[in-house]
């Protein structure tokens, strides 16, 4: 466990993160490019409070081209009755703000994937300030963190809670429970291959309940994966006390836990090409089946290298874009726990 102290920062807000009702403003990061000398990067943010309960922190816009989430926050941040919760609601619909606005993973102004800079640095780039300012001056105000994310531009997925996995047991259990309250289509343990520089992993360093989701992806925004979305986050908010529990059937206490267990749980390319895939999401499968074939579509003589899982489970993720390069990630599989 290691928790990170608060560094100083330059950043500042007007939202006082004290007062009841609904405030909507900004995290201001000042940032000084060639045509702005004494400019800020502004990350929004909102809160809605209301008497006594946990706080619950929503990140959406981790990586700039997964949209379902941050237009579920925006909703939350716009039309939710501070009358309707018992707490508080800290959302940050848009946190890599500079790659929401270009529909990029990755941002523009420093190259760098948020989800792969935390603790973050607050005298470093742009995006590794707002990875420390989430990490000592949000997090630490927070019970529970919720960071929604979609595929993106290269991955389509089964919609999905996802459980962040943690070596303290009694937090592996409320984040499982808050995963199921969740009620998506599926519940995945995912470890990032034991990666530690996520939100989600540093939320959970400081001992917050904490999911994330995988909705749909594609880059585009999924009318299936917005309602998955906006029922999911009210179910988490009522299981964590804030709202009343809406009507839904009784369907997730039978719900199976599946994990991305290790590497070989991914089907990467192994050579330059179009990928053809052959299953559907769901679609359950063995080690050793074949998933795809990648065709070599500019040498008609080269003939088309099959592709197969690594393991059984269920086809979990799949690439969406055809174009291929050795390495890329092909088919995800998820297995049960
Ligand atoms: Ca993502």
């Amino acid at each position: 466990m290691s928790v990170v102290p608060r560094r100083p920062t330059t950043a500042f807000t007007s939202i006082d993160f004290d007062r009841p009702g609904r405030q909507i403003g900004f995290v201001m990061f000042p940032h000084s490019p060639h045509d702005d000398a004494w400019g800020v990067t502004r990350v929004p943010i909102a809160v809605v409070a209301n008497g006594k309960g946990p706080t619950v922190i929503m990140e959406g816009g981790n990586h700039g081209d997964e949209h379902e989430g941050p237009i579920v926050i925006g909703e939350l941040a716009r039309d939710l009755d501070p009358a309707a919760i018992q707490g508080r609601l800290i959302l940050m619909p848009a946190n890599n703000v500079h790659a929401v606005t270009a529909s990029l993973r990755t941002s523009p102004i420093d190259g760098l994937n948020f989800n792969r800079t935390f603790p973050g640095d607050p005298a470093g780039t742009i995006t590794q300030q707002i990875s420390a300012y989430v990490t000592d001056h949000i997090l630490p105000l927070g019970d529970a963190f919720l960071d929604l994310h979609s595929g993106g531009s290269s991955l389509d997925f089964i919609p999905s809670a996802i459980i962040e996995p943690t070596t303290d047991e009694a937090l592996a259990k409320r984040n499982t429970e808050a995963a199921r309250a969740f009620d998506a289509p599926c519940t995945v343990v995912v470890p990032n291959l034991g990666d530690q520089r996520t939100a989600t992993a540093t939320a959970c360093r400081l001992g917050l309940v904490t999911i994330g989701t995988e909705l749909c992806g594609a880059g585009r925004v999924s009318s299936e994966a917005l309602d998955v979305c906006r029922r999911g986050v009210r179910n988490v908010l009522a299981h964590l006390g804030v709202m009343e529990a809406p009507a839904r059937p009784a369907t997730v206490a039978a719900k199976q836990i599946l994990e991305l267990r290790d590497s070989s749980a991914y089907v990467y390319a192994p050579s330059d090409g179009v990928l053809e895939t052959f299953h559907a999401l769901g679609t359950p499968v063995r080690a050793g089946e074949p998933g795809g074939r990648i065709h070599r579509t500019w040498e008609p003589g080269h003939p088309p290298e099959t592709i197969s899982y690594a393991r059984d489970g269920t086809l979990f993720a799949r690439r969406h874009p055809g174009r291929v390069r050795p390495g890329n990630c092909c088919l995800v599989v998820a297995s049960p726990v």
